[in-house]
């Protein structure tokens, strides 16, 4: 098999007995990217000579018998969100347009201990809000199974440069979804670890209570192998859990005995799409057939959780986005024009005699936080500042931001009780496959309302991986979601990898047109 369509699993063996070298395979990517994502545009930025040449100097210390990482010389690519020492991280916005982090996110370091070859910063929405990558102020990524659809996001780069085999692993960050719904779009795996596994030190923060970093890749093989080098416990990340991270790697082809699956009653009604809920059954059955048992489950408050994810995640975006003010860092408006246009103001008001607005108008340092953020943010970011402030204003905290945390709450409880029925969760990760570019920008509640089935696991904290478990008739690729107790990432993959061994949807990639 060519390298780009090969697994990181595979590569590795293929690295580690000298069947290729890490600039083959990194060439070999690059190549791809060159080829094809002129019309993807998966990536923001490709690094291609420091890949290369991280890749020649991996290879020449693998040849000097040193020992070597364990992605010994694997390419990843990494979400525009995520901070790359003196490389720019402008998270898809103008605001940061010309950031370059003086430091490397934890994960971006252990990538580098772990002696991978980081290939470049991918697509994303602005600031990670969003469920298709429209709202990166670079333009849309295409969906490679058809570029006239999203790649879902909004770590859409980091999910279409995998279906696209311009990189075998990938990582993105999922606040309500944005691991798992690009994933489920563009047929490749995606987790969302739980909460406090992987450090989030680094990572532009949207939802500090909810966001979360984790892996893409193309089989659960391949995704244990990059969460045990992303897991773990990170004094710079107080909200990292100092537990110890499993071996992935030495457990994930471990079949699940006696494993009893539930399925969300509630995950079967409205809104869900014909297509694929049959693929969800029939995965389902899949299951069954290895032996697993089936229970229906409730998770009662689980019909809040849109409400509730989009009160608690842009009240603390609101918070987290006021750093953004042209004074710190990051994009600031032009000052030479905000003067000129405050004194042509300030002299028509005078010569209007408007005594009380010459008296309002804004002295300059306002005025130049006012336009930095109404040039430097694009409309979902303004209109997510916007929810959120109002929910944490005084008259409205008690009614809207209050009430959310005790929903959050409820809903973290109608897991702990579910899990004690079941050992996994099984479901779908969005309602319906990748749609239309342009087909929901207008209307931003039926885009709120893709997240109903991701948005709960951020709100109670546990993981979740999506893998693809079919197609619809036009061939779109179809996701499967697991969720599972809080800290059972191993009990996830193996599951997924079980699957992966009766079927072979993760092994399908699309057709690319030849540019
Ligand atoms: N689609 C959700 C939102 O727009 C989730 C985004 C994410 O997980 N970063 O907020």
């Amino acid at each position: 098999m060519s390298l780009i369509h090969s697994t990181a699993t595979d590569l590795l063996k293929g690295l580690e007995t000298g069947e290729s070298t890490s600039v083959e395979i990194t060439q070999a990517y690059l190549d791809q990217i060159e080829k094809h994502d002129g019309a993807v545009r998966s990536f923001l930025r490709v690094d291609t000579e420091a890949a290369l040449a991280s890749a020649e100097q991996i290879d020449r210390r693998r040849v000097a018998g040193e020992p070597l990482g364990r992605l010994g010389g694997l390419p990843v690519a990494v979400k525009d969100v995520i901070c790359t020492m003196g490389q720019p991280t402008t998270c898809a916005s103008k605001m940061l347009e010309d950031f370059v982090p003086p430091y490397d996110a934890t994960v971006v370091s252990r990538l580098k201990q772990a002696d991978a070859v980081l290939l470049g910063k991918t697509n994303m929405d602005e600031f990670a809000m969003g469920s298709t990558t429209e709202n990166s102020c670079l333009g849309p990524t295409r969906n490679p199974w058809d570029l006239a659809r999203v790649p879902g996001g909004s770590s859409g780069g980091a999910a279409a440069c995998l279906a696209a085999s311009m990189a075998p692993l990938s990582i993105g960050s999922d606040t309500g979804g944005s691991i798992r719904q690009p994933a489920s779009f563009c047929g490749v795996a995606g987790m969302k670890p739980t909460y406090g596994r992987v450090s989030r030190y680094g990572l532009v923060a949207f939802a500090s209570s909810l966001d979360q970093i984790g892996p893409l890749a193309h089989t659960a093989e391949d995704t244990a192998l990059l969460l045990e080098v992303l897991a773990g416990h990170d004094p710079r990340d107080s909200t990292s859990a100092n537990v110890p991270v499993p071996k992935y790697t030495e457990t994930v082809r471990e079949p699940l005995q006696d494993l009893t699956l539930g399925l969300v009653r509630e995950h079967f009604g409205e809104g869900l799409d014909g297509e694929v809920e049959v693929a969800i059954r029939e995965a389902v059955k899949v299951y069954e057939s290895l032996g697993a048992t089936v229970k229906e489950i409730s998770l009662p408050h689980s019909k809040y959780a849109i409400a509730t994810y989009y009160i608690i995640a842009p009240s603390e975006a609101s918070s987290n986005l006021a750093r953004y003010d042209g004074a710190h860092y990051g994009y600031r408006t032009d000052e030479e024009e905000m003067m000129a246009e405050l004194a042509a103001e300030r002299k028509a008001l005078a010569a209007n005699g408007d005594e009380q607005r010459l008296e309002n108008l804004d002295v300059p340092l306002v005025r130049m936080y006012r336009k930095t953020r109404a040039e430097g943010f694009g409309p979902e970011v303004k209109r997510r500042i916007m929810l959120g402030t109002y929910a944490l204003s005084a008259g409205y905290y008690d009614a809207y931001y209050l009430k959310a945390l005790k929903v959050r709450r409820l809903i973290r409880n109608d897991y702990d009780e579910a899990f004690k029925e079941v050992d996994l969760i099984a479901g779908p990760v969005a309602p319906t496959a990748a749609f239309r570019i342009g087909e929901k920008t207008d209307d931003p509640l039926a885009m709120y309302l893709g997240d109903l089935y991701t948005a709960s696991a951020n709100l109670a904290g546990i993981g979740g991986i999506s893998i693809p478990c079919g197609f619809t008739s036009g061939g779109l690729p179809i996701g499967l979601q697991l969720q599972g107790p809080a800290l059972e990432e191993e009990r996830l993959l193996r599951a997924a990898h079980m699957f992966q061994q009766a079927t072979d949807w993760h092994a399908r990639r699309p057709e690319l047109a030849n540019p």
